[in-house]
């Protein structure tokens, strides 16, 4: 964490070094600093009671993905809530999980890598687990152990299976062999004396649980074609984060984290996995409320809000739409005449339509925030949920970075109700 980040304030933790800014919730940041930059509210509580809930609900190792947000601040929280492993795919990734957490264990479990990266995660980050879905990649990874004489008894080979699922965000199509296939990788690996793991990542936001017990099913399928012992089945990620719901386009209620995990728990019992050891790899389910980010409205012209903020910095995980985030109007008191009726009690709620902080003229949410119609030029909207895939994904694109924290006690949900739900960008194509 560098200095630069975080306006001066007493320490946040006894551990860390800089001060960051607290506050009890987002409104009571906004109208004490003013701020006309986004400011990302971080809520240290949540995210070390969310990573706990998914720890004791989930009967396996819980490596959690560090792509979802690898912010020193998160991987610092997550180490001190008990998370003794850590999902990495890069170099940056397996230092970051390092220096959070110097005992934790690292799997590498990104299927395609480069040979110096592979070289790097074994000999000096003495990473002992990844996961491949090609022959090619058993070919690299032998070189490394033979080069570094390791004992391939030491290492576990994850072979990624390709599974199909109903995700918000479908990754299937990317990594993963078929069935057949990935039979045949097993017994290469098993034939070269080392360990054979099975995983698979359904995608991320699954709301079905069924998607999962279709993957475990498969993966049973590749284990007894294969013949080989399996030392153990990652699950992968997906599990959901809650966001809002559209009230004008009622949609099924999500199931409960615990539904899904015992849905998940019934195939792999009823697949002869029982006995198998577990890992999972979740990001968004343990980091997503963890988050909300402040921003400003720049300029209301008729039924448009401007902001600070856009599809280039915090908002870009909402490309497929498929994710409402929830919001919440906190008007300037500093504005005493507003527009509208019931200025008093904020007006109706409208909807209306945002757009980014830069020039590119896709960068516009293609459905609207529902605000009191008195919102204004200078009032701020606090965006809640926004912990995974925002800060990872923000950009520098037209000199705009949003880089300021502040810590918050209370979830974004709590005191007063958010007011209107914020219905993200499908990118590329722009609705209504
Ligand atoms: C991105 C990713 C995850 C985390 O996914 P979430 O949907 O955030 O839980 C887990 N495993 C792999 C292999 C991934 O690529």
């Amino acid at each position: 964490m560098s200095q630069s980040r975080f306006a001066s304030a007493p320490p946040p933790t006894a551990t860390a070094a800089v001060a960051t800014p607290r506050f009890a919730s987002g409104r009571e940041a906004a109208l004490e600093l003013r701020p006309d930059q986004p400011v990302y509210c971080f809520r240290p509580h949540v995210l070390a009671a969310d990573a706990r809930a998914f720890v004791e609900a989930f009967p396996g190792k819980t490596a959690y993905a560090v792509k979802t947000n690898g912010e020193p601040m998160v991987l610092d929280v997550l180490a001190r809530a008990g998370i003794a492993a850590f999902d990495v795919a890069s170099p940056a990734e397996f230092a970051a999980a390092r220096a959070a957490a110097p005992g934790a264990e690292l799997l590498y479990m990104h299927p395609v890598k480069a040979q110096s990266d592979i070289r790097l995660a074994l000999e000096h980050y003495r990473i002992r687990a990844t996961a491949l879905d090609h022959e090619d990649e058993v070919a690299k990874i032998v070189r490394i152990v033979r080069a570094l004489d390791l004992d391939p008894e030491d290492l576990t080979l994850f072979v990624r299976i390709a599974s199909k699922g109903d995700a918000a965000y479908e990754l299937s199509k990317k990594f993963g062999a078929a069935p057949g296939h990935a039979a045949e990788l097993l017994q290469r690996i098993h034939g070269i004396g080392i360990k054979c793991g099975l995983c698979f990542h359904v995608g991320s936001q699954v709301e079905d649980p069924d998607t999962y017990a279709r993957a475990v099913a498969v993966a049973a399928e590749v284990r007894a074609a294969a013949g080989v012992p399996i030392v153990a089945l990652d699950v992968g990620g997906g599990f959901p984060a809650t966001y809002a719901r559209n009230p004008r386009r009622p949609a099924p209620p999500m199931p409960p984290l615990d539904q899904i995990i015992s849905g998940l728990m019934g195939a792999v019992e009823r697949n002869g996995f029982a006995g198998t050891p577990l890992v999972a790899e979740p990001g968004r389910v343990i980091v997503a409320r963890s988050f909300s980010v402040i921003v400003r409205v720049l300029l209301k012209k008729g039924q448009r809000l401007y902001i600070n903020d856009g599809i280039w910095s915090s908002l870009s995980d909402s490309w497929t739409g498929k994710i409402l985030l929830p919001v919440r109007h906190i008007p300037d008191p500093a504005r005493r005449h507003r527009p509208g009726r019931g200025a008093q009690a904020g007006g109706r709620i409208e909807p209306f339509r945002i757009y980014g902080a830069t020039c590119d003229s896709v960068d516009v949410l293609s459905r609207p925030f529902y605000l009191p119609e008195s919102v204004d030029t200078g009032d701020w909207i606090e965006i809640g949920h926004i912990g995974a895939y925002s800060l990872s994904l923000r950009t520098r694109f037209n000199g705009f970075y949003p880089d300021t924290f502040v810590e918050v006690e209370t979830p974004f949900e709590a005191g007063d109700a958010p007011e209107g739900f914020a219905e993200p960008e499908r990118r590329g194509g722009v609705e209504e």
